[in-house]
C-alpha cells in the first residue's frame, strides 16, 4: 500500500453510487458524502449545463423532471442519453461524469486531492459499456487504475472482512447474486487463499430495482386511471413523484406486510395500500428471470449446488424477501447477507486499488484476480452457403483472460490497400442481435501484394475485459498500426473538453 496515495474504489450505481477508501492501516471505510450519507443517488439536476448531483436532484423529481438525468448507466454505450435535457442530448458517460465528479469533490474534503480510482462496472457490462465508464471517470478528473466487475469486489470485500485473503483456508466456491437499482448479475467465483477465480459470469443490465418500482407505479397509476380517468404517467413530474413514493412503500413492504402510496394528479389525491403479496405477483417474473440466469450460471461454472460453500447477497435490492426465499429454495441453503449490500461493491473496488498501487510501489500483491469474458467476441463475416452476414465467433463467453486469438484474412485482389473488419460481442450467429463494438479500418497496405495475401489480425481482451487489435502482415514483414474505430464512443477531443468543464483537471495521454 501506497502510503501518500489514497486507495480509492468507486460504485457507480444505476441508482445509487458509493466511495470508499482503504487506509495505510488497512482499514476500508465508505466516505460520507456532502450530505452525511454513505451512498449518493445516481441522479443529475442540470441548471445552465451544470449539474447538482444526489439528493438534492432528486427531491426536484416531483417539479422539474425535465431536467433530471435518472439512471444514466442504463444508457451506457447509447450515444445519446435517452432524453434530452435543457433541450440538450448529453452523452450517458457525461451525466455518469458529473456524477462521479460530485463523489469525487465530497472524498476530496476528506481525504485530500483524490486521482487514482478504480471503478466497477457490472460483471455482464459489454466492451463498449466498460471503455464507456473508463470515459466517465476520465472525464471527472480520474486516473482510472482499473474496472472492476461488481461481484468481484464484491467477493473481494468479504474475504477481506473475513481474513480471508493470504490465508491458507478451504477453498470457497462463492456464487454472488447481486441486483443493484438497475442490474442484475450472477458471478461464481472460486476463492482460493489470495487467487479470486471467476468460473462464470451472467446477467441482465437492464434488469433491476427499478424494474420493481415501475410494477408498483403501473400498479397505481392503474388503480388512479380506472377511478379518475386520469394518467398520472402522462406527467413526467407526476410520474416521477409517483414513483419515489412507491420506490419508498417497495422499502416498506422487505420490512411490513403492507405499505401505503398516494397518488396527486390533477388536483385529485387518492391513498392506496399494496401487500407484501400482491408486490410479489405483480414482480414474479422478474423475480424468475434471475432464478433462471443463476441456474445456467451454475451449469456453465460445471458445478452442482452442493460445490456452492457461500451464496453472498450484494445489491440493494437483494434486500427484498423474495429474493432471499427464492435463493433459499434454488440453492438449498441460508444465503449470506453479511456483506453491505450497498457498500460492499466500493469496499472491494478500494482494496483492489490498495493492491495496484501497493504493485506499482515495488510491493507483493496482496491477490491475485482471474477474469472471464462476460460475452463472446466474434466478427462478421459472410455465410458461404446463405451469402447473409453471420457472426463468427473468436473468443467464446467465459474464457479466462487476459485471452488472445489469431485470426487470418486474405486479401480480395492484386494490390489491395485496406482491409475491414466488424467486431461484435453477443451469443447469436445474427449481426443484428449482437453488440457492434466497432470497426477495424486497416490502412495503408504496402503496394502491390497478391490477391490472397494473409493479413493476420489479433484480438486481445485484457484482464478487464477490454480488447485491443493488432494487425500484422508476415509477408510483408509489416505491423500495421490499426484503427480501431468504436461506434458510440466520444472522441479525445470531447472526453478533453469535457474533463476541463466537468473537473477542471487538464487533459493526459488517456487513450
Ligand atoms: P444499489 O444499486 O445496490 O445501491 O441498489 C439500489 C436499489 O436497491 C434501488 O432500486 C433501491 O430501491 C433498492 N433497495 C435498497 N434498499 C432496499 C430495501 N430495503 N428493499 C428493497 N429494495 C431496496
Amino acid at each position: 500500500m501506497n502510503g501518500q496515495t489514497p486507495a480509492i474504489g468507486i460504485d457507480l450505481g444505476t441508482t445509487f453510487s458509493a466511495i470508499a477508501k482503504l487506509d495505510p492501516s488497512g482499514a476500508v471505510m465508505t466516505l460520507v458524502n456532502a450530505e452525511g450519507d454513505r451512498t449518493t443517488p445516481s441522479v443529475a439536476l442540470f441548471e445552465g449545463g451544470q449539474a447538482i448531483v444526489g439528493k438534492e436532484a432528486l427531491k426536484a423529481i416531483s417539479t422539474e423532471a425535465n431536467s433530471i438525468a435518472l439512471c444514466a448507466k442504463r444508457d451506457m454505450g447509447s450515444k445519446v442519453f435517452h432524453q434530452a435535457i435543457e433541450n440538450k442530448q448529453y452523452p450517458p458517460e457525461v451525466i455518469e461524469a458529473f456524477i462521479l465528479n460530485k463523489l469525487r469533490n465530497d472524498a476530496a474534503a476528506q481525504v485530500g486531492y483524490v486521482s487514482k480510482v478504480v471503478i466497477t462496472v457490472p460483471a455482464y457490462f459489454d466492451e463498449v459499456r466498460r471503455k464507456a465508464t473508463q470515459d466517465a471517470g476520465y472525464m471527472a478528473g480520474f486516473e482510472v487504475l482499473d474496472i472492476i466487475n461488481e461481484p468481484t469486489a464484491a467477493a473481494l470485500a468479504f474475504g477481506y472482512q473475513h481474513g480471508l485473503l493470504g490465508k491458507n483456508s478451504a477453498p470457497e466456491n462463492i456464487l454472488v447474486y447481486d441486483l443493484g437499482g438497475g442490474t442484475f448479475d450472477v458471478t461464481i467465483m472460486r476463492v482460493c487463499g489470495s487467487e479470486f477465480t471467476t468460473l462464470a459470469t451472467d446477467g441482465d443490465v437492464q434488469l433491476g430495482g427499478f424494474d420493481w418500482d415501475n410494477r408498483l407505479v403501473d400498479f397505481i397509476a392503474d388503480k388512479f386511471v380506472s377511478e379518475f380517468y386520469a394518467d398520472p404517467r402522462e406527467d413526467i413530474c407526476a410520474r416521477g413523484k409517483l414513483w419515489r413514493e412507491c420506490e419508498d412503500a417497495k422499502r416498506t413492504l422487505s420490512l411490513r406486510q403492507k405499505a401505503s402510496i398516494t397518488c396527486d394528479y390533477q388536483g385529485l389525491s387518492k391513498r392506496y395500500e399494496v401487500t407484501r403479496d400482491e408486490f410479489i405477483q405483480m414482480t414474479q417474473d422478474l423475480l424468475d428471470r434471475t432464478r433462471f440466469t443463476t441456474v445456467q450460471t451454475l451449469n456453465a461454472a460445471g458445478l452442482q449446488w452442493s460445490d456452492i460453500t457461500r451464496v453472498l447477497l450484494v445489491g440493494g435490492s437483494s434486500r427484498m424477501p423474495m429474493v432471499r426465499e427464492m435463493l433459499r429454495q434454488v440453492t438449498g441453503q441460508e444465503p449470506d447477507t453479511s456483506a453491505a449490500a450497498d457498500e460492499a461493491v466500493a469496499m472491494g473496488a478500494a482494496i483492489h486499488a490498495g493492491n495496484i498501487l501497493a504493485l506499482s510501489a515495488g510491493n507483493p500483491p496482496s491477490f491475485q484476480i482471474r477474469n472471464v469474458n462476460s460475452h463472446s467476441l466474434g466478427v462478421i463475416g459472410m455465410d458461404p452457403a446463405t451469402r447473409l452476414p453471420r457472426v463468427g465467433v473468436l473468443i467464446p463467453r467465459n474464457t479466462k483472460l487476459p485471452a488472445r486469438i489469431r485470426r487470418k484474412f486474405k486479401t480480395q485482389k492484386n494490390n489491395q490497400r485496406s482491409l475491414l473488419v466488424q467486431i461484435v460481442e453477443g451469443e447469436s450467429s445474427s449481426p443484428d442481435n449482437c453488440t457492434f463494438i466497432g470497426c477495424c479500418k486497416i490502412p495503408n497496405f504496402p503496394p502491390n501484394l497478391p490477391a490472397g495475401t494473409e493479413v493476420h489480425v489479433i484480438f486481445q481482451y485484457s484482464p478487464d475485459g477490454r480488447l485491443k487489435v493488432e494487425v500484422q502482415i508476415p509477408e510483408a514483414n509489416t505491423e500495421i498500426s490499426q484503427e480501431f474505430t468504436r461506434e458510440n464512443n466520444l472522441s479525445k477531443t470531447l472526453l478533453d473538453g469535457w474533463r476541463q468543464y466537468i473537473s477542471n483537471e487538464p487533459p493526459t495521454d488517456y487513450q
